[in-house]
């Protein structure tokens, strides 16, 4: 069956979500703020992920505003749902219990009516936060009975280090080289507007205070060596960091749930110009409405493109992309 697709009324203003507007804004990706009095341009780590992936497909998404009227995927939920064990863990300062986590693990997939597709797949995510739950609630045990030494630097960082920002917003302000013109409107720079899971502060005793960035992944396998080099989510944080504290982390790590295993990269100077000077550029192709470039369909260039198979707009969901490839999941 066709899943609904609804496309959101916003009176001749094509561009619906990469403005903020008050009277023009139902919400998915950005706050519905107008910032210090001014309609301003707004996008975040995961539209730039998503225009990487497939610029037709952010086009659908934040220019069409096409939205599937779809209840969210399970993966996502469950993502939501460790993501809230993980929140609450460090907003108690790492003094919630197993059984605590527990019960807000369960409680979070009660409110967000998780149904698996697969019965596979959901005892899989359950086993998943279960060891999850119980990693972290032994880590004390852990450092009692081997010591630090044999701690993962993660397990490490958890236990020695404190939280001081847990699931912290923020609005990076992102001045172009060139103003885009959008509308007849002249813009001179965007926000990137995020969510930090985590950041914690390690107090050394000769290097003071050391600040290091967490993002927890709920997906199955780490990234590849290309992805991180290149993935701009821990550059854009690293922005804000300078930006708002004057200061680049020591460390940034993506910990994935499902395994304790964690992935740790030095964000340098070097790196965060490189990634502005790559923002800049992306941003330029995303903004040009005069040409097609921002409406790119990904099987253009790999007609199996294989993510179709997932995207709300593909064949098979609602449909409604004709660039759509027929790749099947058994094939991938
Ligand atoms: S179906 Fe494929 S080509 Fe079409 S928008 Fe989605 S990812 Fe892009």
């Amino acid at each position: 069956m066709k899943k609904r697709l609804q496309q959101r009324d916003c009176q001749g203003f094509a561009p619906y979500s990469l403005l903020i507007r008050n009277n023009c804004y139902n919400g998915t990706k950005t706050d519905a703020k107008v910032i210090k009095d001014k309609k301003r341009l707004v996008t975040s780590y995961s539209q730039i992920e998503s225009y990487l992936t497939c610029p037709l497909k952010w086009y659908y998404q934040y220019v069409d505003g096409i939205k599937v009227d779809i209840p969210p995927s399970p993966i996502l939920e469950y993502g939501n749902a460790v993501h809230a064990v993980l929140e609450a863990y460090f907003k108690s300062w790492g003094r919630l219990n197993g059984e605590a986590m527990s019960e807000i693990y369960n409680r979070e997939v009660k409110l967000r009516g998780i149904e698996w597709d697969d019965l596979e797949q959901g005892l899989k995510d359950t086993r998943d936060a279960v060891a999850m739950i119980s990693r972290i609630h032994q880590l004390p045990d852990k450092y009692e009975k081997e010591g630090m030494v044999n701690l993962t630097k993660i397990e490490a960082l958890f236990l020695s280090a404190t939280p001081v920002g847990i699931e912290e917003s923020f609005m990076l302000p992102f001045r172009f080289d060139t103003p885009v013109e959008i509308q007849g409107e002249k813009y001179e720079g965007m926000y990137i507007s995020g969510k930090i899971d985590l950041r914690s502060i390690y107090k050394h005793k000769i290097l003071g205070d050391l600040t290091y960035y967490v993002d927890h992944k709920t997906s199955k396998s780490l990234f590849s060596e290309e992805k991180l080099k290149t993935n701009l989510q821990f550059p854009i944080y690293c922005m804000w960091s300078l930006h708002k504290y004057k200061i680049l982390p020591k460390r940034c790590y993506y910990y994935f749930t499902r395994t304790g295993e964690y992935q740790d990269l030095e964000i340098t100077q070097e790196r965060v110009d490189e990634s502005i000077k790559r923002i800049k550029y992306i941003s330029s192709r995303m903004y040009d409405f005069k040409s097609d470039i921002n409406q790119t369909p990904a099987t253009n260039s790999n007609p199996n493109f294989p993510l179709c198979y997932w995207c709300d707009y593909g064949k098979y969901n609602s449909g409604y992309c004709k660039f759509s490839s027929n790749y099947q999941k058994k094939k991938i």
